[in-house]
């Protein structure tokens, strides 16, 4: 399988790469990203075939129609990493809430929230196509908070690639940043920026952007590769759950083969959903994909108007900031699909330079047709925890604002499965907050009050991080990152 541009050709770059290619080097011509040529068709005899297999047959299944160039034992390897999940027979449980509802939960990786889902795998098979070329790459990250983690935990000792990872200091929870500032690997750099997310991601465009910085880098024979979620080698694996969860409706006799359900995903830079959207594509039968937006609603305006609107829109942080998000890279990869390269490449372009594009009612149609939308804000968020809670499900912030969607999206008589994206001990604050009234309490504290509220106990591996060594201090300004990443080198 060929790896084509959303944004099509520009004579330079080749006109069809690899899967290792378009892992390597995650950006296309024009700045677009790279996008399977053709998805595989899966059909109703492959759905059949896979009812009776556990995760990593089917994954392999589903890695197989894809034809990409790994070799077998490396997926295998790579697969294998599921096993460390807490259930290693069912890495994602699906658990009923209510009549008609289901939770996926997709947290039971070891950073505790969705990202594990795709980085662990990814990190073995980036760190094997890098040993295999003898290339060296230098993976360079800034996080709001999940992805910094689950990194920094897939590529620990990993041969032949470096991470160096930035995330702003103060603003992430306690758990988030003990999670990367405790790790001690010789191959990763955590960096503290002073200031907000922004600029920690504005900081990284700026190195990647930097030709001294890659001169110097070259001097060392090291490349720079990224592992945020435009890679298509995250999603890969974030279409394989999705088909996951339908079978294990099937195994759990909720729904017969063929019946369509809603899949209800909280998104942000849309890299969960898009995998949900491909295994639609692939033939799962999906009456709607539901998004799930926080007061950052602009994936909400676009499926509801058909205008993707930046202008004057300030990003708003909320309790659910894993889905802070305005720009939303993964929305490229529908329009490629639905639209082809050029329009693709007009749209983009006239959000870069107008901050805004609207389709045509005819592109809308067409986009209505696979997606509803609705946004949540963050008091009501706070409301559907609690509910929840009361009726015997803990969920953190991200998940709850699908419940809205739930509500006013789901219109169908039919089975729903949200997505879990977080456990509780990831936005524990929020938690007691929604469940006790407690105000502006740190994490440990929150931690405390929820467990003995819900009569639980908190994870050893979330307990353990506020007793572990703080190996990773560097909290500088955005100015002196380049020099710290070269020192670290
Ligand atoms: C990353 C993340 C999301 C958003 O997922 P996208 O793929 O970026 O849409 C939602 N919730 C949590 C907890 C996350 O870490």
């Amino acid at each position: 399988m060929k790896f084509i541009e959303t944004r099509g050709n520009d004579g330079i770059n080749p006109k069809k790469v690899t899967f290792s290619e378009a892992i390597l080097n995650p950006i296309a011509s024009f700045g677009g990203l790279y996008v399977p040529k053709r998805l595989p068709e899966l059909g109703d005899a492959f759905l059949e075939q896979h009812v009776g297999s556990d995760y990593k047959v089917l994954a392999k299944a589903i890695l197989e129609a894809f034809e990409i160039d790994i070799e077998s034992s490396v997926i295998d390897e790579a697969l294998a990493l599921y096993d460390g999940f807490d259930d290693p027979s069912n890495p994602v449980p699906v658990v009923k809430i209510k009549e008609n509802l289901y939770v996926s939960e997709l947290y039971h990786g070891p950073t505790r929230a969705f990202k594990d889902m795709a980085l662990q795998p990814f990190g073995l098979i980036l760190s094997s196509i890098a040993q295999k070329r003898k290339e060296n790459y230098l993976i360079l990250a800034a996080t709001s908070g999940d992805t910094g983690p689950a990194a920094l935990e897939t590529f620990k000792d990993r041969e032949n690639v470096k991470v160096a990872c930035m995330y702003p200091s103060g603003g992430t929870s306690d758990v988030q940043r003990l999670q990367m500032v405790t790790e001690d690997a010789k191959n990763l750099k955590v960096i503290g920026i002073k200031g907000n997310f922004d600029d920690a991601q504005s900081a990284l465009k700026e190195l990647l952007a930097s030709k001294t910085f890659k001169a110097k880098l070259k001097e060392k024979h090291i490349s720079l590769s990224a592992a945020n979620s435009v890679n298509f080698g995250r999603i890969i694996f974030q279409i394989i759950y999705h088909i996951h969860n339908y079978l294990e409706l099937v195994r759990q006799d909720v729904i017969t083969l063929g019946e369509k359900i809603y899949l209800n995903v909280p998104s942000g830079n849309f890299g969960n959903v898009l995998g949900g959207y491909y295994a639609l594509k692939m033939g799962l039968p999906v009456e709607r994909l539901v998004i799930a937006s926080n007061e950052n609603n602009v994936l909400t305006h676009l499926v509801n108007t058909g205008r993707y609107d930046m202008r004057g829109q300030e990003l708003i942080p909320t309790t659910s900031p894993a889905m802070d998000i305005l720009k939303s890279s993964n929305v490229e990869r529908v329009l490629f699909d639905l639209y082809g390269p050029e329009r693709t490449k007009a749209l983009m372009e006239q959000l870069d330079s107008e901050k805004m594009y609207a389709l045509s009612s005819e592109e809308l149609v067409e986009l209505q047709d696979i997606f509803v939308a609705d946004y949540c804000t963050g008091d009501e968020g706070k409301e559907y925890i609690r509910k929840a809670f009361e009726e015997g499900y803990l969920m953190d912030p991200h998940t709850a604002t699908c419940l809205k969607a739930y509500e006013t999206c789901c219109v169908k008589p039919l089975k729903t499965i949200i997505y879990s994206t977080a456990e509780w001990t990831k936005f524990s604050p929020t938690i007691a907050n929604s469940l006790t009234g407690e105000k502006d309490i740190r994490d440990i504290e929150a931690l405390n009050s929820i467990a003995k509220e819900a009569g639980i106990t908190i994870p050893p591996t979330i307990k353990g991080l506020f007793d572990k060594k703080i190996i990773q201090k560097s909290v500088i300004e955005k100015e002196d990152i380049e020099a710290e990443i070269l020192k670290f080198l």
